[in-house]
Formats: structure tokens, C-alpha cells, sequence
């Protein structure tokens, strides 16, 4: 006995009213289904909440991607880890696992430009939000400038809580632009706030070294600085010529 079309619109209508596409779109080729296999009801009840279940969990993840603001999106099977000096494929794919975000610890990449760093933050950072973190990237000259913006309009207070709701915060390219001492001390506050608490992701074309250079001169802040960060932090280290050079010139290196 098939469904009434009466009763197969206000099914529709209620699951459109209740916010249910998961069942909207799978309950009649579902019903079909039991009727032919002589399913209990309550086994095509189950599958039916199965598929909303399976619905929201992608509608999440999708959700925490637009979120996240990435640039483009990276993702690890397209890394070519045979290209990557300095890279181990098994501690990425092992991060890739979350529990950093968990703990939380940090991770730096530091390197020469074109070498993979950003494509691997991005790439552990879409992974988080498949694991349903709350992740966002910026470059870190964007976001000392939001955070600028936020001080000057009275609205600092409420940026540093939203990014502290943050799970993964990852900020790309620090050392590409010196910051001003006020622009490097809320970026310092942010670091410092997140410590412990939340995960951060920084990329850097600088050797620890050279950070002080960044944060206007200031030994003191660098230091405390690098002393946070760096505490619970992985550090990968990448090496060599821009990847996309030596594609250009056929893969030499
Ligand atoms: P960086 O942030 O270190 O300057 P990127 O991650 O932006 O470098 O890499 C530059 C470009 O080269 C990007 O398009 C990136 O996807 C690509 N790339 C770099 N390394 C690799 C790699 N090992 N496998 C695949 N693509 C790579
Ligand atoms: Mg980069």
C-alpha cells in the first residue's frame, strides 16, 4: 500500500515546517524501500532519522567552512608531500586526527615562502571543521588591523571574545608586515588570552630570531610572546625553493 498524495504534502509541509530536510528528501524513496522489504515500522522510522541525523551533521560542517574564511580551499590530498622538504606526511596526517585542537597546543610553520605552509594550515584547518571546530583564518596584518579598528571604534572588548570562541584561530604570514607597537600588543593580548585555552596556527617566513623585528623592535614582548606561543606548540619547518617555481620549471629542484 503506497502513501496517499494527500499525505505525502503535508509530509512535506511538516517537514518543512519542523526543519527537516533530511527527511524531506529521503522519505519517500525510503518508504519504497520498507514497503518492498517488509520493513517494521520502526525500522524505516529509524532510517528516515538516520538521514536527517547524517543531513545536519553535513549542514554543520559546511556551516563552520563558510565560517572559517579560508582564502581558497586546501585541502591534504592535494599536498604533495614528496615535494615537501622538512615535511613529515605521517605527523600531518596524525594532526589532521584533531587532538592538538583538543589539548589545546599550537602549531607553527615556519619557512620560506612557497613552501607549503599556508596550503597545510588550511588544510588542517578544514579538517578541524569536519570535526566541527570553529576555526578562522586571517592574515595577520587583516587582523591587527581589525583589531585596531575595533579599539578605535569602542568595539575591541567584543572582537576578542568572538575570536576567543575561536577553536582554531590561524593566523597566516606573520613577519610579512612589521606592526606597530599598539598593533603588535593586541596581537600579543590575543595570543596570550588563546594560550592554553584555544589552538593557534601561525605560519612565518621568519626564524624565531628575526620575530622582534615584527613587534616593532620590543625584546620584552617578543619574548613573552614566542614564550607562549611556542610552549605547547608543534613546529614544522619547512625547507627549500617555492613549490610552485620548481613545477614551473618542470619539477627540477
Ligand atoms: P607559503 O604559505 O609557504 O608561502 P603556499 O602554501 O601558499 O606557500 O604554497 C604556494 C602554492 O604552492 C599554493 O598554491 C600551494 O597550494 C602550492 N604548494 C606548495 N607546496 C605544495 C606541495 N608540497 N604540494 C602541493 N601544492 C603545494
Ligand atoms: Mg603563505
Amino acid at each position: 500500500m503506497s502513501a496517499t498524495p494527500l499525505a505525502r504534502d503535508l509530509v512535506v509541509a511538516q517537514t518543512r515546517a519542523l526543519k527537516l530536510p533530511g527527511i524531506a528528501r529521503t522519505f519517500e524513496a525510503l518508504a519504497r524501500q520498507a514497503r518492498d522489504a517488509h520493513w517494521p515500522h520502526e525500522d524505516y522510522l529509524h532510517e528516515v532519522l538516520t538521514a536527517e541525523q547524517a543531513s545536519r551533521h553535513e549542514s554543520v560542517i559546511r556551516q563552520r567552512l563558510r565560517e572559517a574564511r579560508f582564502p581558497e580551499v586546501k585541502t591534504l590530498d592535494t599536498f604533495d608531500f614528496a615535494a615537501a622538504d622538512g615535511v613529515s606526511a605521517t605527523q600531518v596526517h596524525t594532526l589532521a586526527r584533531g587532538e592538538w585542537v583538543t589539548a589545546p597546543e599550537n602549531l607553527i610553520f615556519a619557512g620560506p615562502i612557497g613552501t607549503g605552509k599556508t596550503h597545510l594550515a588550511i588544510a588542517l584547518g578544514v579538517e578541524a571543521t569536519k570535526q566541527k571546530r570553529r576555526v578562522l583564518f586571517a592574515r595577520a596584518a587583516d587582523l591587527v588591523r581589525q583589531l585596531l579598528e575595533a579599539r578605535d571604534g569602542r568595539e575591541l572588548t567584543r572582537l576578542q571574545q568572538r575570536l576567543l570562541r575561536v577553536d582554531v584561530l590561524i593566523v597566516d604570514e606573520v613577519g610579512f608586515v612589521p606592526f606597530e607597537r599598539a598593533g603588535g600588543e593586541l596581537l600579543f593580548n590575543l595570543i596570550t588570552d588563546r594560550y592554553e585555552r584555544r589552538a593557534t596556527v601561525v605560519t612565518t617566513n621568519l626564524a624565531f630570531a628575526e620575530w622582534v623585528t615584527v613587534f616593532a623592535g620590543d625584546e620584552k614582548l617578543t619574548t613573552a610572546l614566542l614564550d607562549r606561543l611556542a610552549h605547547h606548540a608543534t613546529v614544522i619547518t619547512t625547507k627549500g625553493k617555492s613549490y610552485r617555481m620548481r613545477k614551473r620549471r618542470g619539477g627540477g629542484s
